[in-house]
């Protein structure tokens, strides 16, 4: 199968961008992020507990999580309650950086993906995903842009009008910090990472660019 690994910072445009490359290469994704929101959700729905490393085992032992595609939506039920309506909040944002960081909960996740890679000619985004999931992907990409374009992006797609440039700005550099500096599996460009600052470039350039280096890279492995 043929692995497509992006990752970034917040507000990047990863999800967007792999979407549009999926369409073009008639690729499935993977939205690692939403699963990690959905699992935040359902910790909050189980009352919310103290997140230290015992709670987060217990929570995540008998944990049911399952995926549904309608189209180019991601469907993430944990536990048999649908949570997407409320994966995008900035408080499941920031919920899920703080349960993120630990290896039982990730492991949980790591088996969906490396599931997911295996079946499917695949793009799947995150955060780890060329460093620790998918260390042998085909292309992997590391997208970023300057913070405040990328809090601008952000704002856009909220659904809470109610959140100020300012708030948006300062939770993007909150999760960046906890997702660069956590011990485990932190956002970083895997070695053979192509970076890609997509400050200057609007979505269908990005897209285009992508596109033309997964071509050559992929004509070069064959
Ligand atoms: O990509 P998205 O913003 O939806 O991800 C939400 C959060 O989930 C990130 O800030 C990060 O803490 C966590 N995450 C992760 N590893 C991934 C994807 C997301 O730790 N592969």
């Amino acid at each position: 199968m043929i692995n497509i690994a992006i990752d970034g910072h917040v507000g990047s445009g990863k999800s967007t961008l792999a979407k549009g490359l999926a369409k073009i290469l008639g690729y499935h994704v993977l939205d690692t992020g939403a699963i990690y929101r959905g699992l935040a959700c359902a910790y909050k729905e189980a009352g919310n507990p103290p997140i230290n490393e015992g709670n987060i085992a217990k929570f995540v032992k008998n944990v049911d999580v399952r995926l549904e595609f309608e189209g180019d939506l991601q469907k993430v039920i944990v536990n048999g309650k649908d949570y997407t309506p409320f994966l995008r909040s900035e408080e499941t944002s920031l919920l899920t950086s703080k349960i993120a960081p630990y290896q039982v909960l990730r492991n949980k996740v790591l088996a969906i993906q490396r599931d997911f890679a295996k079946k499917y000619n695949c793009i799947i985004e995150g955060r780890d995903i060329g460093t620790v999931v998918l260390p042998e992907a085909n292309v992997k990409f590391f997208v970023t842009a300057n913070e405040e374009v990328r809090a601008q992006r952000r704002l856009m797609q909220l659904q809470d009008k109610n959140i100020s440039f300012e708030e948006v700005l300062k939770d993007l550099q909150e999760r960046d910090y906890k997702d660069e500096h956590r011990q485990i599996a932190p956002l970083k460009p895997a070695k053979d990472s192509i970076i890609i600052d997509n400050t200057n470039m609007n979505l269908e350039e990005t897209i285009s660019y992508c596109e033309k280096l997964i071509d050559e890279k992929l004509a070069k492995s064959n």
